[in-house]
């Protein structure tokens, strides 16, 4: 039950995967490599072993909490904590997405934000004291890229709890529904899910941090991946080293920021 654990979240390809490889190649544990697909999942460890990498493996889909609750019980009962959790899992629709605003906004808010949140809910219980929890956030989410003033003290004010975050975030929803979201949300649905993770990162500090827990988010940087259509300069390895760097390195006082891909904390 000592065994050191290690998850990262949507891991069978991009940023997600490159992570994986890293924490196989340096942190002293299991490391589990998950994914909703079990079969991308088996091609993505199978591609790690090539590399002589171990990656352990496990299902899981992060906008099923079935599917969340049954890699949690699977952990406590196999090691009882995780001390790594990598909450990478993400979407993005393309820019010329035909999807209505609408649409767009409630999928990418469901996955991006209430998805991570509740799969954190189901796996918090299991950190141990002094586990470290990265938050995969972006560019997209600094604080700036919200128009409106009023919103952006809501998002900064140090009191301000998951459920009233949360209601945020449908009152988002519902301004697309309407179609009257720009002047004060933007036109995008990606910044306000990313804002409302880096918003829900610092929360989830407060929450820990008499468990001694470090949660932090990270932009890694603009990454040649899928979700990119392969435009981003970086390569996955290099996406990975600042998530990799709050994993693993960063001093133990590095809580509830906003890091950059060059591992230096931002002003959100
Ligand atoms: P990819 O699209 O390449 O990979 C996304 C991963 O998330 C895939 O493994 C995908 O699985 C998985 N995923 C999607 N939905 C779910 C779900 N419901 N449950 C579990 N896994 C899921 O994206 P990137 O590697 O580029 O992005 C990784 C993270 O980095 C994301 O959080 C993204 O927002 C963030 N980011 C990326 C940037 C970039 O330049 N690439 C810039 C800033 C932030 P599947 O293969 O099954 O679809």
């Amino acid at each position: 039950m000592s065994s050191k654990i290690a998850v990262v979240t949507g891991a069978n390809k991009g940023i997600g995967f490159a992570i994986v490889r890293g924490l196989c190649k340096r942190f002293e544990g299991h490391v589990y490599l998950t994914s909703r697909d079990e079969n991308r999942g088996a091609d993505a460890v199978a591609a790690l072993q090539k590399e002589g990498l171990n990656p352990n493996y496990h299902q899981l889909d992060i906008t099923d909490p079935k599917s969340v609750t049954v890699f949690r019980d699977y952990i406590k009962e196999k090691y009882g904590n995780i001390d790594i959790l990598v909450n990478n899992a993400a979407i993005a629709f393309n820019n010329d997405a035909p999807d209505p605003v609408a649409v767009q906004a409630e999928e990418t808010l469901r996955v991006n934000y209430f998805s991570v949140l509740s799969s954190c809910e189901i796996l918090f219980p299991l950190l141990r004291i002094g586990a470290r929890v990265v938050n995969i956030s972006s560019f997209c989410g600094h604080l700036s890229l919200i128009p409106s003033e009023k919103l952006r003290q809501r998002f900064q004010d140090p009191n301000l709890t998951i459920p009233e975050l949360s209601d945020l975030m449908r009152q988002y929803v519902e301004a697309a529904k309407q179609g009257t979201q720009a002047a004060e949300w933007g036109n995008s649905s990606y910044v306000v899910s990313k804002v409302g993770l880096t918003a829900l990162t610092k929360i989830q500090q407060r929450l820990l941090n008499d468990k001694d827990i470090k949660v932090n988010a990270v932009h890694p940087g603009y990454v040649d991946t899928d979700m990119t259509s392969h435009k981003g300069r970086l390569s996955i390895d290099e996406g990975a080293q600042a998530p990799l760097f709050l994993a693993l390195d960063a001093a133990d006082s590095v809580r509830g920021e906003y890091v950059w891909c060059d591992k230096r904390i931002v002003s959100w």
